[in-house]
């Protein structure tokens, strides 16, 4: 039954619920407050909670039931004042806390500032103030106000401290402290706070960092001074417990912990005080852990028999497992964060920043670390992410080309900095009042999306037995097959290290930009007559065939899906005057014929117009080279012996209508079968499509009367059933998200509502058709573990994501598996 007493008192801008005449129940300062906003003077808004909770908690010791669901809705309505969020990491709401009465009590009242700061929301404050100092000074002023009024320290021991940071610095006023001392003192005043309170120890009952199973901790000298030690603030680790006089109190401890950790079955972080030789538990919960500790504790307890290897396998955020594989910015660190991007692909790195690919090219060429900066990246700048250690663009989404090209190769990358200007011809980027220059280090961590000035210390990556062990146990449970979207034989068999069953997605473009390659591609380009387009497919048509004999070669028999040419061909075009100029003396060409090509390609809406099917379309001789390269190296690979098998899937991009597939799929039978004659030899492959337009998945059931198989190319899909440009939307994408307009970013996320309907419906239609429809998926979603489990749920044979996300990919189809009630030891889908 809910309350029919009211505790809590809504004031704001023009509306209050309380009036002057209520000073009895909402104190003077409430009553006062609640007037002006009647009258409609300008007052933050707020609540005032009735001096009646007072009353009653004097009376019975306890708050009224009731009062904490109203402030709960009464914080839901000043969040909505504010248009700002309590505890939001990126944007929170703070409050001051201000105490009031009916009478006046002059030097009694007391007051809290900045409530709703901890760790994690004053990363919001920088963001949105962008300024660090302000952020901190503000933190250390809430622990300082909380220390003195709640717990009552007064504010000497803070400001004791203070004053030496001032005296060291030699300056006068607390805010011309540094920001870094200002953050410093934040975690300077919280040890006092809990020193002071009496809280003695920290522990973990095993070590969070690397998961050996280790008791650890830290322990405070408290105020009446159990002599662990004497005078310091920092605390030192419980192993000094182990000796001496607090030997018993650690020997308790250790039985206690271990007690918990049976009981809870799993690792927990412990607070406990002691005093005159008795050991108090204060408080427990389940520790935190790093992705290394989390493989390694979930594996060892399953051998301790604490859990079962399911519970190990559903334990594990399967995100998690990223940190097993990349080096990560040492979370201790102290680091200047000079400005924020989307984390487009996870580790860090550091590395000199440089402006241009070719340039990038040359110092990697020599030895350097370099960090490649871009406005936004294009195909070619390829050699330049390939040289680079990181890749940092200003604009661009999670599925821009730097996000999607770097994420392939397991580079770490950042994308969509709005912060950042960068202007390449002068060599530098200018973010939130600071310059770059070219030359000048940087570390970009792709984990969180922060770029941080100079070289921040790295935690290299491990793997080991542990990781294997889980493995096994999320492969034996899971249906879902699991591919690598992989371009090259080095992807390939990289791809396979990390456990890919196959290859999902082939982008044969990526191809076309190395060395020569790029020269015929643009002679193809600019050729006027099919003749002359001929001419330069013969040339790319070996180089082709090698990259695909590579591959095959590389996946021994599993499937490999090979997508034919997708972007629109003025992406292998130079696009400013000198560049054209250069090119065209390259091509012995008039520049002012190849500057008529480069503007008869150029399109407003390059990702909606000639690309995909439709170059195959318009010229079936680029589908007829690729088509021919393909079955060339299947069958070269096949004749070189060994009993190797290739298992080709040829796979049509962006196809809308039916039409449009049955005319590349003649095209590909039909150059299949004479290679298959003039090489005496037939292997076994599948003509399939992308589905990824809405068209294609509403009209599936006609799709599927000629395809094979459909790959969900879930950023195009995505893309197109938004109206979200994926280059674009990095610009207000966050936005949306922040202010819950949207939960995530569905190009990283799979919107499941939408895009997954569209997606449920083209995989019922298909099979419908064809029941046998083998159906994956290969755009980014593939590999982030709420979208593999949409695609375990709706039936789909296998996700196909970048080489160093097949792990997380794996585990999170297991743990699909697993959530399906009952559902175990099912026999996987073919592939
Ligand atoms: C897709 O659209 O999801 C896809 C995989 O293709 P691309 O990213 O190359 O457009
Ligand atoms: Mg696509």
């Amino acid at each position: 039954m809910p309350s029919l007493e009211r505790f809590v008192y809504f004031f704001g801008p023009g509306r209050a619920d309380g009036s002057a005449a209520m000073r009895d129940v909402l104190g003077g300062k409430g009553a006062g407050l609640a007037e002006m906003a009647n009258l409609g003077l300008p007052v933050p808004p707020g609540f005032t909670i009735s001096a009646k909770v007072c009353i009653a908690y004097i009376e019975t010791g306890a708050f009224p039931p009731a009062l904490k669901e109203e402030v709960a809705r009464h914080l839901k309505a000043l969040e909505r004042a504010a248009g700002k969020k309590f505890g939001s990491p990126t944007d929170p709401l703070l409050v001051s806390v201000r105490s009031g009465a009916a009478v006046s009590m002059p030097g009694m009242m007391e007051t809290i500032l900045n409530l709703g700061l901890n760790d994690v929301t004053v990363q919001g404050l920088i963001a949105g103030s962008k300024n660090p100092r302000f952020a901190y000074d503000s933190y250390r002023r809430f622990v300082l106000m909380y220390g003195d009024v709640v717990f009552e320290l007064g504010k000497q021991p803070f400001e004791a401290v203070l004053d030496e940071y001032k005296r060291r610095r030699k300056v006068e006023r607390d805010i011309d402290l540094p920001a870094d001392d200002l953050k410093a003192l934040v975690a300077e005043f919280k040890a006092i706070v809990r020193a002071k309170r009496g809280v003695t120890g920290v522990a973990f009952t095993r070590d969070c960092r690397t998961g050996a199973n280790v008791l650890n901790g830290d322990v405070l000298t408290n105020a009446q001074g159990e002599d662990v030690v004497s005078g310091a603030r920092t605390p030192l680790s419980i192993d000094r417990m182990k000796r001496g006089k607090l030997t018993k109190i650690y020997k308790e401890l250790e039985r206690l912990a271990d007690k918990l950790e049976r009981h809870f079955k799993d690792v927990q972080d412990i607070e406990f005080t002691f005093e005159h030789g008795t050991l108090y538990m204060l408080q427990t919960r389940r520790a935190q852990r790093t992705g290394l500790a989390a493989v390694r504790i979930a594996v060892e307890m399953v051998n301790e028999g604490l859990i079962t290897s399911d519970e190990a396998v559903q334990r594990i955020p399967p995100g998690d497992l990223d940190q097993l594989f990349h080096p990560m910015v040492d979370p201790r660190a102290v680091v200047t964060v000079v400005a924020k991007g989307l984390p487009a692909s996870p580790g860090a790195a550091l590395g000199e920043a440089v402006f241009d690919a070719d340039e990038a090219e040359v110092l990697a060429k020599k030895g350097h670390k370099v960090i490649l900066v871009r406005p936004e990246t294009s195909p070619e700048d390829f050699h330049g992410i390939v040289a680079a250690q990181a890749v940092l663009t200003a604009r661009g989404g999670m599925t821009s080309h730097a996000a999607v090209v770097a994420r392939g190769m397991g580079k770490t990358c950042v994308v969509g900095a709005q912060d950042i200007e960068v202007d390449p011809e002068a060599g530098r980027f200018r973010a939130n009042g600071r310059v770059v220059k070219k030359g000048q280090w940087l570390t970009v961590d792709g984990t969180t999306g922060r770029v941080i000035l100079g070289q921040a210390k790295l935690v290299e990556p491990k793997v080991g037995t542990h990781y294997h062990t889980l493995m096994s146990w999320a492969d034996a449970r899971r249906r879902l097959r699991v591919r690598a979207n992989a371009d090259t034989p080095a992807d390939a068999r990289r791809a396979r290290e990390f456990g890919a069953e196959g290859i999902g997605l082939c982008r044969t473009e990526h191809m076309f930009f190395e060395g020569d390659r790029i020269t015929a591609m643009r002679e193809m380009i600019v050729a006027t007559d099919e003749a002359g387009r001929r001419q330069a497919l013969a040339q790319l048509l070996p180089m082709q065939r090698g990259d695909f004999e590579g591959i095959f070669e590389a996946m021994a028999g599993l499937p490999v899906t090979i997508r034919l040419l997708d972007p629109p061909l003025h992406e292998f075009l130079p696009h400013t005057r000198e560049e054209i100029a250069g090119l065209a003396k390259a091509m012995k060409l008039p520049p002012a014929h190849l500057k008529r090509v480069v503007d008869a390609l150029r399109e407003a809406n390059p990702m909606l117009g000639h690309r995909g099917c439709r170059l195959g379309i318009t010229y079936p001789e680029i589908t007829e080279m690729q088509a021919r390269a393909i079955f060339e190296a299947a069958c070269r690979v096949v004749a070189k012996g060994g009993g190797k098998k290739v298992v080709v899937e040829v796979m049509v991009p962006l196809v809308a209508d039916v039409e449009e597939l049955r005319r590349q799929a003649e095209i590909i039978r039909r150059v299949a079968q004479e290679v298959f004659h003039e090489q005496g030899r037939a292997v076994p492959y599948l003509v399939g499509t992308m589905i990824e337009l809405p068209r294609a998945a509403l009209t599936a059931d006609e799709v599927a009367k000629e395809a094979e198989f459909f790959s969900f190319g879930t950023n195009d899909l995505t893309q197109t059933t938004f109206g979200l440009s994926r280059d674009d939307a990095g610009r207000f994408l966050p936005f949306y998200v922040e202010h819950g307009i949207l939960k995530d970013d569905p190009f990283q996320v799979l919107d499941q509502e939408g895009v997954g309907r569209l997606m449920e419906l083209a995989v019922r239609l298909g099979r419908g058709t064809r029941a046998e429809l083998k159906i994956g998926i290969c755009g980014e979603h593939g590999g982030e573990p709420s979208s593999v489990k949409f695609c375990h749920r709706v039936g789909m044979n296998y996700v196909s994501c970048s080489p160093f996300r097949v792990p997380i990919a794996r585990l999170a189809a297991a743990q699909a598996a697993l959530e399906e009630a009952g559902v175990i030891n099912r026999t996987r889908a073919t592939v």
